[in-house]
C-alpha cells in the first residue's frame, strides 16, 4: 500500500495549480523542504490538510474564542510567518528587535511577543515577583521569602488568573479603595485588573492604575479582546499601568498562538528572563517561536495602518445584510448590538418566538452546526434566548450564506410549525 507520505507528496505535485491559486503563490508547506531536498523541486499544492483528517471546518460567525482556532490571518502575516521560517536567527535578538518595533507602534517603552495573553500574565508576573534575579527565577512557584501577593477586585478574579497563580502567588481578594490601600504591604507584588470586568468593580480602571502608580507597585492590565477600537493599543499604557497584556489571535489578527505585553522597559526585561528561551523558568512552557514573533509584529503593523472606519462600515454593512434576510420571517426580530468592552464590534441578536415557530436557540444552533457549511454562531448563555451572530471573523463573501442558513433554518420552522 502506498504510504501517507507519498500520497500526500504526489497528490500535492499534481495539484500544485490550485494550491497557488488558492494562496497567491505562497509556498507555505513542510514538504516543500523534502522536494527540494529529493530533487523533486516541486512547489506546493493543497493537501486538504483537514479533509483528510475528516475534520469539517466552519464558517466563523462567533468571533475570536481560542476553542474555534481564534482568527484567520491576513495573508501577509502568513507570508511573514513563512519567510521568518527559513532562516535560523537567534531568538533574544529577534525579541528585542521585534519588541522595539512593536513598542514604536503602539507608544509603549518595551514590548514582548509572548504565545498568548495567558502567557503574558504569567510572565508579567514573574517579572513582578523575580525581577531579573536568576535564582528567584529558577525557583518559583516557591516564592518562599519573595514578594508573592498579587491584589486582585474580587469581581476581577477569572479562568485566566490560573496563569497568574502558576507563578506561586497569593491572591488577595478586595472590594473598596480603602481595602485595597491597606492590603498593600511589602509583600506586594503586582495589582491586576481585568479590563473586562471593568463595570464589576469598585474601582474603576483608570483609578486602581492611579493607586498602584502612588503606592509604587507594579499594576497590570489584562485587555486580552479589547481590540478594536485600536486606539486601546497605547491607551492603557497612557493611563498609567505599567504593564499591559493582549492576545495576539484575536483583534489584532496575529497568530493564534501570540500575545503582547507591553510596558515598562525593565519589566519587559524582566518578563523575557522569566520565560522562553530559558530553560529553568516558570515562562518556559510558552514558547514563541521566530514564526509568531514575526507574525505578531507583522499584523500590529498591519493592524496600526488598517482602515477601521471602512472595516467597521463593513461590518455593519454586514449584520443588515443578515438583518434583513431574516426580517418578517414569523415573529423573528433582530437587534445590532455592540459589546461595551471586549469585542466592540457590531453584532446581530436574532429573536424569535420559539413556542409558534417550535425551534430553540439549541435546535438553531445545531441546524447551523450541522448544515453545510457547517457555521458556528456566537456561544451565549442558556438563559439567553437569542441567537448571536459576530461578522467580523468572516471571509468576504461569508456573510450571505450566514445570512441564506439562518433564514432557511427559520422559514423551515415557520413552515413546519
Ligand atoms: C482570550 C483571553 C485570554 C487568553 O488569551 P490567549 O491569547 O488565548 O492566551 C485572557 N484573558 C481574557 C480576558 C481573554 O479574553
Amino acid at each position: 500500500m502506498e504510504s501517507w507520505i507519498s500520497h500526500f507528496t504526489r497528490r500535492g505535485f499534481l495539484q500544485r495549480t490550485s494550491w497557488f491559486s488558492l494562496l497567491g503563490g505562497l509556498s507555505l508547506d513542510l514538504h516543500a523542504a523534502n522536494n527540494r531536498v529529493s530533487g523533486k523541486g516541486a512547489r506546493l499544492a493543497p493537501q486538504k490538510i483537514y479533509e483528510k483528517l475528516g475534520i469539517r471546518p466552519f464558517i466563523n460567525a462567533a468571533g475570536t474564542y481560542t476553542m474555534l482556532s481564534a482568527c484567520i490571518m491576513p495573508r501577509e502575516v502568513v507570508a511573514a510567518m513563512e519567510e521568518a521560517s527559513r532562516q535560523h536567527v537567534s531568538i533574544p535578538e529577534l525579541q528585542e528587535a521585534a519588541g522595539q518595533r512593536i513598542a514604536s507602534l503602539v507608544g509603549a517603552e518595551a514590548a514582548l511577543v509572548t504565545s498568548g495573553c495567558a502567557a503574558a500574565l504569567t510572565l508579567a508576573t514573574a517579572a513582578c515577583v523575580c525581577g531579573t534575579d536568576e535564582g528567584k527565577i529558577r525557583r518559583v512557584p516557591d516564592t518562599n521569602g519573595m514578594k508573592s501577593e498579587v491584589i486582585f477586585q474580587k469581581t476581577h478574579r477569572f479562568g485566566y488568573d490560573h496563569a497568574i497563580r502558576n507563578v506561586g502567588v497569593k491572591i488577595v481578594e478586595v472590594e473598596t479603595r480603602q481595602e485595597l490601600e491597606s492590603a498593600i504591604s511589602d509583600k506586594t507584588a503586582m495589582l491586576f485588573f481585568l479590563n473586562l470586568a471593568d463595570q464589576l468593580g469598585k474601582i474603576k480602571r483608570q483609578e486602581f492604575a492611579e493607586i498602584a502608580k502612588k503606592a509604587g507597585i507594579p499594576s497590570l492590565i489584562d485587555a486580552a479582546a479589547d481590540v478594536p477600537p485600536a486606539e486601546n493599543l497605547g491607551a492603557y499604557i497612557k493611563m498609567g499601568y505599567d504593564l499591559v497584556a493582549f492576545s495576539g489571535g484575536k483583534g489584532i489578527k496575529g497568530p493564534q498562538c501570540s500575545g503582547l505585553l507591553l510596558g515598562r522597559k525593565e519589566l519587559i526585561q524582566a518578563a523575557f528572563l522569566n520565560g522562553s528561551p530559558n530553560a529553568d523558568s516558570a515562562g518556559r512552557i510558552g514558547k514563541a517561536g521566530k514564526e509568531e514573533i514575526v507574525g505578531l509584529m507583522t499584523a500590529v503593523e498591519l493592524y496600526v495602518r488598517r482602515d477601521h472606519e471602512a472595516e467597521w462600515k463593513d461590518w455593519e454593512r454586514q449584520v443588515s445584510l443578515i438583518g434583513k434576510a431574516v426580517a418578517g420571517i414569523r415573529s423573528v426580530q433582530t437587534e445590532r448590538f455592540v459589546p461595551e468592552i471586549a469585542n466592540q464590534v457590531p453584532h446581530l441578536a436574532i429573536k424569535w418566538d420559539a413556542t409558534a415557530l417550535r425551534l430553540t436557540k439549541e435546535d438553531f444552533v445545531k441546524a447551523l452546526r450541522e448544515g453545510e457549511p457547517r457555521i458556528e454562531v456566537r456561544p451565549s448563555s442558556p438563559t439567553d434566548p437569542r441567537l448571536e451572530i459576530a461578522v467580523w471573523m468572516l471571509q468576504p463573501g461569508e456573510d450571505r450564506i450566514v445570512a441564506s442558513r439562518c433564514a432557511e433554518v427559520l422559514k423551515k420552522s415557520a413552515t413546519a410549525a
